[in-house]
């Protein structure tokens, strides 16, 4: 008989039952069954005299006697009028365990069974009981070398568990070596288990510190193998070739600095400064600049940007929607002033009113019209448009530039390392990368999402900025309903702005309170399933939409003549357009609006956001929208609307009130998302799963398997001494890849 590896298809092994039950779960192979790790343990010597009332209670114990009666004695006990009296037994107490109705289990629980009961501990007649408990029957009889835990897995529809166990022993017993990805040496030095040992014994465990070590060595070896993945990715961009842009002494940057109406803080020179100096290297940058809301990372950008004009080289400026390129596009064109029209005036109208330096910035959209559309793409294309600001269309599309040497993405999030990796290949030199985040990403975040760029974050906010206040305001209140709403009132009255954003989108005949319709997909910015808090549909249900806001508001005597709009993905890019535009030139006071103003949206004079049922967000995205007020030199006040009274929905909003530090609020928010969810927010075309690890939790893991997988590939860049190493990483990219391919 061959033998058996981590390929071995599972239905020859274990039988044609259990192999297609697990096979519907999409556990195949040997090596799928080992990575399926039991979901909890119980102890095999429960102590059922340990139960207390009100427990919820896991436990391993026998069926001693068992008793069937009518609950009506005129009628037989028979199905709903047979009561199942039930004693289990853990060797030395006894507990009554009651069920109404037998359905069958009559069949299965018998004396002498033994199961896991699990339920809530009640009293009945002054004695501790189990009613109605869950039941699994374990092996009718422990074998000797029966682990001293019980692993119990996730349940798999028409298999017990007890065939699971079975299934894993069968497997297990037949595995001679597994093949280890883990060096000797690496493993030697950090005291881990082998790859074989691991799956043995957290299958098959005797003690719960003999799983935590296994579960350490699964979570090394995963960490281990993406940063040697990671690291080899960075030797290959290191040895990525270039053009150098070298900053110019009279360029446009030049005369750009010269009109900026304020100092570079020290954050934003030392930044600017880094990024010249890579971007004078033959190496291709990629670099993630992370900061705050308001923190300046768009001037630093734009000065880049300008430093790739100087150098005869042409920006493109990506943003994940339409209206954020718009707004980017207006913002740009403020900052840089005439210099923007420098390459009309000056060179092709020949009025010779505008600076002699300058370039022309272009907007290209999907919504261009035709016409439009053909012009900016022969700028492009011949180079006089030394700025490009558009969605991630601009690059994936094929645009033709005449030297793109700089691109910079605002916002990570749908930007991963496959649009990397089609930008490297672009042409024969690949731009320089610089990724801007303003969702703060700690740093084993950075490490395994971001393995493969070059971090910095600008930590302060410019001078005079006034820290936003953020207070929780309970729905269920109506006078402080009534109180957000004057404030509202006091702020456009005081001549200043307002948002007010809502989990949904709604009906244009909709009004408070009314039944549901979707979420706003129309950004890339839709809310996310919250917290559980509730069931969904109740959630979309209840929740505030645009339209039923707007209509409140309109109608609303506090808010007579103060003028409101909305703003939503269903409306087209020139209504949205136009409502931005409105809003930012102050013909509109209050914005109703979906998180479509989550990133980006820049007016300095907005002060107020009331965030609407603002349960329904994640911490971080709530940081993210409080963000678009207090911009200016006023304060900002932020308040968070809310009829939920489940605990951790209000723990998180109070969070949220109680600090302004992003990194602080970040680490919350990946707590208490699951893994998978963390990698994917942060970054859909990188990892998108993670078994074993956690990002936040395992901190230590990843520092310490990042320092071994750099110095492996520095002495073995082909990993040619390490072929099992090689496969995992190449599993790894495939993986990766489908994952990418499927998201489309
Ligand atoms: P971010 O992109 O990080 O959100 P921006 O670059 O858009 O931040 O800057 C936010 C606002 O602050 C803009 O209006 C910008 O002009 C202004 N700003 C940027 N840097 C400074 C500075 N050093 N001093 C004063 N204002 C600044
Ligand atoms: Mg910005």
């Amino acid at each position: 008989m061959p033998s058996v590896t981590e390929a071995t298809r599972l239905r020859p092994l274990i039988g044609d039952h259990p192999a297609a039950r697990l096979r519907a779960r999409g556990i195949e192979t040997v090596g799928d069954l080992l990575a399926w790790l039991p979901r909890r343990y119980v102890d095999y010597e429960s102590d059922l005299s340990a139960a207390r009332e009100g427990e919820h209670l896991v436990a391993v114990a026998d069926v001693t006697a068992v008793e069937i009666f009518p609950r009506d004695r005129r009628r037989k006990a028979v199905g709903r009028n047979a009561i199942m009296r039930v004693t289990i037994s853990d060797g030395g107490t006894s507990m009554p365990v009651t069920f109404f109705g037998t359905y069958g289990r009559e069949r299965t629980l018998m004396p002498g069974v033994r199961a896991v009961w699990t339920g809530k501990v009640t009293t009945f007649n002054g004695r501790l009981q189990l009613t109605s408990p869950d039941v699994e029957i374990v092996a009718e009889q422990r074998a000797d070398d029966e682990p001293g835990l019980l692993p119990l897995y996730t349940h798999v529809d028409r298999l017990r568990n007890s065939s699971v166990i079975i299934a894993v022993r069968v497997v297990l017993d037949q595995i001679e070596s597994l093949n280890d990805p883990v060096p000797v040496e690496v493993r030697e030095r950090h005291g881990l288990m082998t790859r074989l040992q691991a799956f043995r014994v957290v299958h098959r465990p005797r003690s719960r510190a003999d799983i935590a070590a296994a579960m350490d060595r699964l979570r090394f070896e995963e960490a281990f193998v993406l940063q040697v993945a990671l690291a080899r990715r960075r030797a290959d961009q290191a040895r990525d070739r270039t053009i150098s842009r070298r900053p110019v002494a009279d360029g446009v940057l030049a005369a750009f600095d010269a009109r900026l109406p304020f100092e570079l803080t020290n954050g934003q020179q030392e930044v600017a400064a880094l990024l010249a100096s890579e971007m004078a290297r033959e190496t291709p940058m990629h670099r993630l600049l992370q900061g705050e809301v308001g923190s300046g990372k768009t001037v630093v950008a734009l000065r880049a940007m300008l430093a790739a004009v100087d150098a005869g080289g042409q920006a493109a400026l990506l943003a994940p929607t339409e209206v954020l390129a718009q707004q980017h596009h207006r913002s740009i064109t403020a900052l840089m002033g005439d210099l923007a029209d420098g390459g009309l005036l000056s060179f092709e109208d020949g009025v010779g009113a505008g600076p002699d330096v300058g370039t022309r910035v272009v907007l290209l959209t999907g919504s261009l019209g035709s016409a439009a559309r053909r012009r900016a793409l022969s700028d492009i294309a011949t180079g006089s448009a030394g700025i490009v600001v558009g969605t991630h269309a601009l690059i994936q599309e094929g645009v033709e530039f005449d030297d793109l040497a700089l691109v910079v993405v605002d916002e990570q999030h749908r930007f991963g390392v496959e649009q990397r990796d089609a930008l490297r290949a672009k042409g024969a030199h690949p731009p320089h990368v610089l990724v801007m985040t303003a969702t703060p990403i700690p740093r084993t975040v950075a490490m395994t999402v971001f393995g493969d760029m070059e971090t910095s974050t600008l930590r302060e906010l410019p001078a005079g900025r006034v820290p936003i206040t953020s207070h929780v305001v309970e729905a269920s209140k109506p006078a402080w309903v009534e109180r957000t709403w004057m404030r509202l009132a006091e702020e456009v009255r005081a001549g200043r702005q307002a948002y007010v954003v809502c989990p949904r989108i709604g009906d244009p005949d909709e009004r408070a309170g009314a039944p549901a319709d979707e979420v706003d997909g129309g950004g890339d910015w839709a809310v996310e399933d919250s917290d559980g808090s509730g069931p969904v549909d109740d959630a979309a249900s209840a929740s505030a939409s645009v339209y039923a806001v707007h209509t409140l508001l309109v109608e609303h005597p506090a808010l007579a003549g103060v003028r409101i709009a909305m703003l939503h993905g269903r409306m087209t890019p020139e209504e949205k357009d136009r409502a931005m535009r409105d809003f930012a030139s102050g013909e509109v006071d209050v914005l109703v609006a979906t998180t479509v103003i989550e990133v980006g949206v820049d007016v300095a004079n907005a002060t107020v956001m009331v965030v609407m049922d603002a349960d329904r967000f994640g911490i971080s995205q709530l940081h993210q929208l409080r963000g678009r007020v207090g911009r200016g030199s006023e304060p900002g006040l932020c308040l968070l609307m809310t009829a939920t009274d489940a605990e951790p929905a209000l723990d998180r909003l109070h969070a949220v009130a109680a600090s302004t530090d992003g990194f602080e609020l970040a680490r919350l928010d990946l707590r208490q998302r699951r893994e998978g969810d963390v990698l994917g927010a942060a970054q859909s075309g990188g990892r998108s799963s993670l078994s074993f690890l956690g990002v936040i939790d395992d901190e230590d893991i990843i520092v310490a398997a990042r320092e071994d997988a750099v110095r492996l590939v520095e002495a073995d860049p082909e990993l040619a001494a390490h072929p099992h190493l090689s496969s995992a990483v190449q599993r790894l990219a495939d993986e990766d890849k489908a994952a990418f391919l499927e998201r489309g």
